[in-house]
């Protein structure tokens, strides 16, 4: 058999940083897994726009429908800020996302113990924090129409639709039960049924779809109960589904509870392809970070953790997800740090490449 495919476009400012460090632990599965990866590596955002004018050329966006997941850096940078809005960098990763049909954006928040100390709430609060979030990312009111900017009665009116349909939310709804009968089997719903048609259409999608899955406990809640929830006891959640807006300002919400922007991972599904794998991209959820770019002071961990949640989406590989996941537990309980998970007390930081091989080194003992 051959080996599963991976599409890596590192992208711009801090991307490239952040990805060699991911290219030297997908070596290392290869090498001392037997878990080895065809690898491509190919231009996306100001990178490609520098080089094909667009942010991201019909070649790459047809590798990427190929491959078993795509691994992304991050796109953007101050030099491609007055760019047309057609081809500014974002619309790379927006085209990669809509094509792909990428319909449910997970987002854990996780609280790694050594690192409970730079969330906002109380330490006991985030202590052993971990959820998920599933936004709906291909529908709503970002994408829903009538919208725009028009006049009526001689005054300027803004105009977007919140629109649903039941299959839009079935498919992300199977989604998130599919997730919580991996992890603690439990699902909170999150709309505004009590004012919105299109919450009320959701809450009894929802509900429909949970009778294929009785296993799972599943609640439903107000989303700004939601959010105010998350802050007051954000451990009573397991996995939360909710829609692309709500799951927007919800998931932004629930990362900064666990600290630090270089920490936070994402993977966005879609269908299953013919060999059964869900199409699929992994990035980490910060951009490319132009302020300390080319310092090597990038914290390459999310981008790290956005690889292990490929190894367990796309590859079924869960045991050796936990092994990544437990070697950057590890080396952050052992005092690893990059400038960003720096505290008060101070010392002297990793570079990237250094936090890179203290991962490796714990990746090695794990064996
Ligand atoms: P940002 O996430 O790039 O940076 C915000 C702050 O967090 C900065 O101070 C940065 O130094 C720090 N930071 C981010 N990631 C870090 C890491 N791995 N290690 C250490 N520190 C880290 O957000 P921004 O400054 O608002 O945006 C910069 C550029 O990135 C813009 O062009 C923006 O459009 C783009 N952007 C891209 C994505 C993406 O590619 N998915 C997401 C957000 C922003």
């Amino acid at each position: 058999m051959s080996n599963p495919s991976l599409l890596i476009l590192p992208g711009d400012g801090i991307g490239p940083e952040v990805m060699t460090q991911v290219k030297r632990i997908i070596d290392w599965y290869g090498e001392k897994r037997d878990l080895a990866f065809d690898v491509s590596e190919d231009l996306v955002g100001g990178a490609a726009y520098d080089k094909h004018g667009v942010p991201l050329s019909d070649e790459t966006m047809a590798k990427a429908q190929e491959v078993d997941a795509v691994l992304l850096g991050a796109v953007g940078g101050p030099a491609y800020d007055n760019l047309d809005f057609s081809v500014k960098p974002e619309r790379g990763l927006l085209r990669l996302r809509k094509e792909m049909d990428l319909f449910a954006n997970l987002r854990p928040a996780q609280c790694f113990d050594a690192l409970a100390d730079f969330s906002s709430l109380k330490k006991e609060l985030v202590a052993g924090l971990d959820i998920m979030i599933v936004r709906e990312l291909t529908s709503g009111i970002y994408f829903g129409e009538p919208r725009g900017i028009h006049i009526e009665d001689n005054m300027r009116v803004g105009v977007n639709t919140q629109r649903y349909t039941e299959a839009e939310i079935e498919r992300g709804a199977r989604a998130a039960f599919e997730l919580a009968m991996k992890r603690d089997k439990k699902l909170c719903s999150m709309e505004k049924a009590n004012v919105m048609e299109s919450g009320i259409l959701w809450r009894d999608v929802v509900t429909e779809v949970h009778a294929d899955y009785p296993e799972v406990e599943l609640s439903h809640m107000y989303a700004d109960n939601g959010a105010m929830q998350l802050v007051r006891a954000p451990k009573q959640f397991d996995v939360i589904y909710t829609d692309n807006l709500f799951g927007d300002i919800l998931s932004d919400c629930a990362a900064m509870l666990t600290g630090s922007l270089g920490m936070l991972p994402s993977a966005s599904l879609g269908l299953p392809m013919a060999n059964g794998r869900p199409k699929a991209m992994y990035e980490p959820v910060h951009g490319s970070a132009p302020d300390i770019t080319g310092q090597g002071k990038a914290n390459p961990i999310a981008c790290i953790l956005s690889f292990a949640m490929a190894l367990r989406y796309s590859f079924d590989q869960g045991e050796e997800a936990g092994r990544l996941e437990a070697a950057i537990e590890k080396v952050l309980a052992d005092g690893a740090r990059t400038g960003d998970l720096m505290g008060p007390e101070g010392g002297t930081p990793l570079s990237t490449i250094e936090m890179g091989d203290v991962i490796l080194a714990a990746l090695d003992a794990s064996l």
